[in-house]
């Protein structure tokens, strides 16, 4: 299983950390043992905060062949994640030109809440997510702001790489990153056919 994950997806939040809108999908991969739930896990850096991103996350729903373009069909099923990043040690990396791994990919870095099918986000122009923490909402955003739309991300993925079922793709976050520390209540929100939410902990 891997774990996709798609950065500046959302122009707000693009220029929120200072960085130019992309011209096309910025990737990269976080380790299939980052993932969790919504439960508290031994974090690696107890303490310290992180910055939480809140993403639509698919679960890829059958194998997709190197340069396939299959549009929603292949998503299975839509959940609600944190997608957490040290956000000093990716300024230093990015900054050096260097990976983001040591940001990204974590123990515990991956938050996904329960998964629901793929026609519980209704109409994706209409949908969207959003993250409480500790009561206070953090972020909120709507799919039809992101820059790329979830067919031109699967499109971009297969033509880098074949995916498998059960693969994951955090799709990027809107604005309003912020620190979040082991310990912290959050809420995570999908409003999609009906409005469903998560609460977690860190
Ligand atoms: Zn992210």
């Amino acid at each position: 299983m891997t774990i996709w994950c798609i950065g500046r997806n959302y122009a707000a939040h693009a220029r929120e950390l200072g960085n130019d809108v992309p011209d096309e999908p910025v990737v990269f991969l976080k380790a299939a043992s980052c993932l969790r739930g919504l439960a508290p896990v031994p974090m690696p850096f107890p303490d310290e905060a992180v910055h939480h991103e809140v993403e639509l996350v698919l679960g890829i729903g059958r194998d997709l062949s190197l340069g396939s373009d299959p549009g929603w069909a292949a998503v299975g099923e839509v959940a609600v994640g944190l997608d957490l990043t040290r956000r000093g040690v990716q300024s230093v990396a990015k900054s050096k030109g260097l990976p983001w791994a040591r940001a990204k990919s974590f123990g515990g870095a991956a938050v996904v809440g329960p998964r629901l099918p793929r026609e519980a986000l209704g109409d994706p122009a209409e949908a969207g997510i959003a993250l409480w923490v500790d009561g206070r909402l953090r972020q909120e955003g709507r799919l039809s702001q992101m820059l790329f739309d979830v067919p031109t991300l699967l499109r971009h993925l297969t033509a880098l790489a074949p995916l498998h079922a059960g693969d994951l793709v955090f799709t990027g976050t809107p604005p309003g990153v912020d620190e979040i520390r082991v310990g912290d209540r959050f809420r995570l929100e999908l409003r999609g056919r009906d409005t469903h939410t998560w609460e977690g902990q860190l």
